[in-house]
């Protein structure tokens, strides 16, 4: 006999729960989640063991809004640190969207709004990335109807990679009404070369209603600490303090957060090298015959199309871990250790497509 259950959200109870990457065998390389590979600074580990832990933590994070205010010319109201920038979004949709609400993003994207705007009771709308796998923005400025209430930009975008140019954003903030919050999503925006992409802090002072996600996760190599963080108007901000989960964004966080910034040149020297790595491994790829879009953040994408999973396993068999992710493969930028066999795979894929029916994503 099955007990009675009790009523959960009918939207609520049809979410496939968040897939992590896959626990890699002991030999594979993990490159699922965009983690970065370099292990912690010695000054950040100091500081996490120097944190109390029997205290609860500062549950303003005000020392590292200090920070990271003066870092970015504004005040320390203008940032919200979450545990996490996605815990920050979230904060954020929940507080401009309900039932009834639209909230606007790009597809494919981050596997993660999907469930956010679900959980918001707040309708997604999704405008297909263009041809070239990026944010198609006049598409998404058209789509905007009297119940959008959020639009999401992610540049670059997880997973393909790709860059909104700052000419391409300041056309859609002028189509954008400005009574919608624009949510720039720069969790990759340390990795960035190109000079043409957008950066959004810059922009704040000319768009009200444009704010920032920014995370110590990937740039930062912070994320297994869960500490992220917005940029905007106080009193949106001051909205967002108002839907987060009280004292959720730790004193280790803080502490590691506040480290990275004291060594900060260190790190981006880190970064600088994954994004040569980077490019030197799109060059390879797009040398074995992939339409692989330009990459701008720590990570390539694959489109295998079809093949998909099989060209996953295929992977898998040769000890890299990846996104398998509908229509394509999402490959972090990891160890320079993994990047041969990451090759040597996608060698294989490129020769099983080209032997097969199917051959998306190739020339
Ligand atoms: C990784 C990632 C984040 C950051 O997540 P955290 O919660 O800060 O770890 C945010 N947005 C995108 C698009 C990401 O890929």
């Amino acid at each position: 006999m099955t007990s009675p259950r009790v009523r959960l959200r009918a939207e609520i109870e049809a979410l496939v729960p968040y897939r992590q990457g896959k626990p890699a065998a002991a030999d594979a390389f993990k490159l699922s989640s965009n983690e970065n590979p370099f292990e912690p600074l010695p000054a950040v580990l100091e500081a996490l063991a120097s944190s109390p832990i029997n205290r609860y933590p500062d549950s303003s994070a005000w020392e590292l809004r200090q920070r990271l205010a003066s870092i970015h010319g504004v005040t320390p109201e203008q940032i919200q640190v979450g545990a996490g920038s996605v815990a920050v979004l979230t904060q954020l949709v929940l507080a401009a969207a309900a039932p009834g609400d639209e909230v606007l993003y790009s597809w494919r994207s981050f596997e993660a709004y999907p469930g956010i705007v679900t959980v918001s009771g707040a309708t997604s709308v999704q405008v297909p990335n263009d041809a070239q796998y990026r944010h198609d923005l006049p598409a998404m400025a058209a789509a905007v109807t009297d119940r959008t209430r959020v639009i999401i930009v992610c540049s670059p975008n997880n997973p393909t990679s790709t860059i909104v140019t700052l000419d391409e954003f300041v056309a859609f903030m002028a189509a954008v009404p400005q009574s919608v919050l624009v949510i720039l999503d720069e969790a990759y925006i340390e990795f960035v070369s190109d000079p043409s992409a957008v950066r959004g802090i810059p922009l704040l002072a000319d768009y009200p209603n444009l704010v920032v996600l920014r995370t110590f996760s990937k740039a930062y190599g912070l994320a297994g600490l869960r500490i992220g963080y917005a940029v905007g108007a106080e009193y949106v901000m001051d909205a967002a303090r108002a839907t987060s989960i009280p004292l959720s964004v730790i004193e280790l966080a803080q502490r590691g957060a506040m480290a990275s910034l004291d060594h900060e040149d260190e790190l981006l020297e880190r970064v600088a090298r994954i994004a040569m790595l980077r490019d030197q491994v799109w060059q390879a790829l797009v040398d074995q015959g992939w339409d692989v879009p330009k990459a701008h953040g720590n990570f390539v994408w694959l489109p295998t199309g079809e093949a998909t999973a099989a060209a996953a396993d295929v992977f898998t068999s040769h000890g890299i871990v990846t996104r398998a992710l509908g229509e394509g493969i999402r490959v972090s930028i990891g160890e320079p250790a993994s990047v041969d066999k990451l090759l040597r795979a996608s060698a294989e894929v490129v020769r099983n497509l080209r032997t097969g029916h199917s051959t998306p994503g190739l020339d």
